[in-house]
């Protein structure tokens, strides 16, 4: 893959444009395959979607989800120990980006409602749980 497939076959797809860097995202992990942000609708603090950068539609569809879920495992445990939650949920809806994303969620419930909250405070947030350097 030479980086210029998701142009011609995903315009529309909003996280491939996330993955090429055409729309900001609040990145907390980043490899060569998968990337993780922060999503812009927390239901709690470090609510992230961890996303392969190849785009299929459904989690189903990926062609390593084995190493897909290693790397979701890896920033759950991160999410958990950065907020101190003992429980982190995950879980795999899909229908409203047609990419695949798993959500990750550190805590049962810490008063968040699903809606955007001011640029300041995600960015706080992404500090917080980033994993990248
Ligand atoms: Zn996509």
């Amino acid at each position: 893959m030479d980086g210029s497939w998701y142009n011609v076959l995903m315009t529309d797809c909003i996280f491939c444009k996330i993955v090429a860097g055409e729309i900001p995202s609040y990145k907390i992990y980043e490899d060569e395959k998968y990337l993780a942000f922060l999503d812009i609708m927390p239901w709690c603090e470090g609510h992230t979607l961890v996303i392969p950068k190849q785009h299929v539609q459904w989690v189903w569809d990926y062609e390593n989800v084995g190493e897909y879920f290693e790397v979701v495992r890896k920033i759950a445990k991160h999410l958990g120990r950065v907020s101190g939650e003992e429980v982190v949920r995950s879980n795999i809806d899909g229908w409203e980006v047609p990419h695949a994303h798993i959500h990750v969620k550190p805590g049962k419930n810490n008063g968040m409602k699903g809606e955007q909250i001011a640029p300041e405070e995600m960015e706080k947030i992404r500090a917080k749980f980033t994993m990248l350097s």
